[in-house]
């Protein structure tokens, strides 16, 4: 009842995707034989989203698509993945400066609803590729980590998003928090399935409780991500068990945008004057999405005396728009609705820097 007043015309399709099978993106792993990887999922006729819609944006900038350049060489277009890194840091439009470098994630392309296979070990157990929906790496890609960064993801786990940060190759430290002793484990996992150890050991698991970061931490971290417990509407939809409508939950779905205020809150603390922080969350709602984002720049202006700045994401639409569908009202951030040719979602991400 509610979605249907905030989305009116757009809500059955919306609902009916939510009740639809989901599509999935393979995140790759750059730790394993991140080459052939990409080779067979490139026969399944998946795609590098990522990589895709940059190419096509820099075509509509008029750069030549045809060759790429890798230090002093030029290289066929069609020579693989390495050279990712290198074009994205060559870009001359703003996305260049925008988007995270070395994050590949292969989708199937619109109206396609084939399945990925689940990844195999390689010879040293490491595993290819990590399934995801893949707009659950939009958040990641709007953090924008930079080299040397210090990074905190305040609410990690399973730990699909601290996989993607990793995959950056680009955090000198990453903090990666979750209250849930029991999915921290989880985390914990994921990562010594996919990372070498000496990776790993910049990355520093914690169980705390996330509201208290900015009087543990206050001030510290160039990015920080807080990808916060929400409704997880299409979970919600799907699954009895645990469910956050449950009439035991109650209580806790109504407290559920003050918990996320707080969250963000001491995400924003947490940052380094000049830190950009990324709220997400897997939900359709206005109140746990953009008011949640207003309520916290308010109180960290009035009660903290921070300046916060909600950056404007609206590139990321035209850039991705072939492979997801995307809301075009929010006043803050930007949302990814499911929809049956491209059912990802529901996402919403919004940017805030902290001011010196
Ligand atoms: N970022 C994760 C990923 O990409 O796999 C998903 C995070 S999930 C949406 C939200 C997480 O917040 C849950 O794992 C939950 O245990 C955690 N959480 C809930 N309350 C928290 C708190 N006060 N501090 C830190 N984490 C919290």
């Amino acid at each position: 009842m509610n979605y249907s007043v905030q989305f009116g015309s757009l809500w059955p399709s919306i609902r009916v995707s939510l009740l639809s099978e989901q599509k999935y993106g393979a995140l790759i792993n750059n730790f394993s034989d991140a080459d052939r990887v990409s080779r067979e999922l490139e026969l399944l006729n998946a795609v590098d989203f990522i990589y895709e819609s940059q190419k096509a944006a820099r075509h509509m900038q008029g750069d030549s698509p045809v060759e790429r350049v890798r230090g002093e060489e030029t290289v066929p277009q069609e020579t693989h993945r390495e050279q990712l890194s290198v074009e994205q840091t060559q870009m001359p439009s703003s996305l260049s400066t925008s988007i995270s470098p070395n994050i590949k994630c292969y989708t199937f392309s619109k109206g396609d609803v084939s399945r990925f296979p689940p990844a195999r070990p390689d010879a040293l157990g490491t595993l290819g590729y990590y399934l995801l929906d893949a707009a659950s790496l939009l958040p990641v890609l709007a953090l924008n980590v930079q080299p040397g960064d210090l990074v905190l993801d305040l609410c990690a786990a399973p730990g699909g998003k601290t996989l993607a940060l990793l995959q950056t190759g680009c955090c000198r430290h990453l903090a990666a928090n979750d209250i849930s002793a029991s999915r921290s484990n989880r985390l914990h996992r994921v990562l010594c399935s996919y990372i070498p150890k000496d990776i790993s050991a910049d990355v520093r698991i914690t169980s705390w409780d996330g509201r208290k970061w900015g009087e543990l931490e206050g001030d510290t971290y160039n990015r920080v991500l807080v990808d916060v417990p929400c409704t997880t509407d299409r979970h919600s939809v799907m699954e009895e068990d645990n469910n956050i409508f449950s009439q035991m939950r109650m209580k806790e779905r109504q407290m559920l945008p003050m918990l996320q205020v707080q969250l963000l809150l001491a995400g924003l603390l947490a940052a380094r004057p000049g830190g950009e922080v990324v709220y997400s969350t897997c939900s359709l709602s206005q109140l746990q999405n953009e008011y949640v984002v207003e309520r916290a720049v308010e109180v960290a202006e009035t009660e903290y005396n921070i300046n916060v700045h909600v950056e404007d994401l609206s590139y990321f639409r035209r850039l991705f728009q072939d492979t997801f569908s995307f809301f075009a009202d929010c006043r803050l951030g930007e949302l990814v609705l499911p929809h049956l040719t491209a059912n990802f979602g529901p996402m919403y991400f919004c940017r805030l820097r902290r001011e010196q």
